[in-house]
């Protein structure tokens, strides 16, 4: 055993990529991994096992990798009695409720005496008791949404994201029941290597503050800065530079991303002109 950081990750699926661009981004130098159970970080001391998503949070409680990157919706349906540090802000889906598009579900009391085929039973079981609802859960290992026309199923419960392969079996979504996101977990043994895992904490949380953010550019005419300090939503006072032209000012500020289609119009107005909006790589507050 070397002192490493165990990190488990999904081995071949939906999370793998996200999962390792987020590392990469972290700095982490990860040689190609396709085949390898485990790789160890070339310039961080880390190992990261593949594994199949569904062992994750058994191998992360039973410390045999120290922290994990999985979905919220294997966690609950495993109920694992491992920590969520951080979510990752990737791999959002939701689980919901769909009938064939040839019935009718109006209410969620219509789901009262149905048979329900789904692969996340006990997350199913949950919303079904919270709701006070009584409907027969069968659960399959994969292929649920073929269940209602093989006729052993009334509804399915499963996964959504772009609704594509609902649409194909000819099914509607209707309730949502739980709602998903990669997190990174970890096990009560990791605090023996706290110092390597608070580093990587660290980096991952710079990281994705880095990417909910960016970085807004602009001239502006002298007399409309107080309008459009009013305008942006910066984090910090914005910086304020003189230009050559000494009517103009440049306005720098670090904005949350989603906001700069809806401030867009009103900087506009307010006279901005060579507006830049730039990537930020990194971000350390
Ligand atoms: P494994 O072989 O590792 O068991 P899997 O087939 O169970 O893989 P994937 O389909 O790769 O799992 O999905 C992994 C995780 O990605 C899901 O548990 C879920 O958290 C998330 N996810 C995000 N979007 C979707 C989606 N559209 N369909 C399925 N899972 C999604
Ligand atoms: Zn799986």
């Amino acid at each position: 055993m070397n002192g490493n950081l165990k990190l488990a990750v999904q081995k071949k699926g939906r999370l793998t990529e996200k999962s390792l661009e987020l590392l990469r981004h972290c700095g982490m130098e990860i040689e190609n991994y396709s085949e390898r159970l485990v790789v160890t970080v070339r310039n961080f001391p880390m190992d990261i096992l593949f594994l199949r998503d569904d062992d994750i949070p058994e191998y992360v409680q039973d410390g045999v990798a120290d922290i994990g990157i999985v979905g919220e919706n294997v966690i609950y349906e495993k109920q694992s009695k491992t920590d969520t540090m951080e979510k990752l802000g990737f791999g959002k889906c939701s689980l919901q409720l769909a009938y064939p598009e040839n019935k009718e579900l109006k209410t969620l009391g219509d789901v009262n005496g149905k048979i329900i085929a789904t692969t996340y039973p006990k997350i199913l079981k949950d919303f079904l008791n919270k709701n006070n609802l009584d409907a027969k859960i069968i659960e399959l290992s994969g292929s649920v949404e073929i269940a209602p026309s093989l006729g052993i199923a009334d509804l399915i419960c499963d996964i959504v994201s772009t609704g594509n392969t609902l649409m194909m079996n000819k099914l509607k979504k209707s309730f949502k029941v739980f709602d998903s996101e990669a997190v990174m977990i970890s096990s009560s043994n990791a605090n023996s290597k706290n110092e390597i895992l608070n580093d990587l904490l660290g980096r991952i949380r710079s990281v994705l503050k880095a990417r909910s953010s960016k970085y807004l550019m602009m001239n502006i005419p002298k007399n409309s800065l107080d309008e459009i300090i009013r305008i942006i939503p910066s984090l910090k006072s914005p910086t304020v530079l003189h230009l050559a032209d000494e009517h103009l000012l440049a306005v720098h500020a670090v904005i949350p991303s989603d906001t700069f289609w809806q401030i867009f119009g009103e900087l506009k107005s307010a006279g901005a002109s060579g507006i830049l909006l730039l990537p930020i790589e990194n971000m350390i507050l």
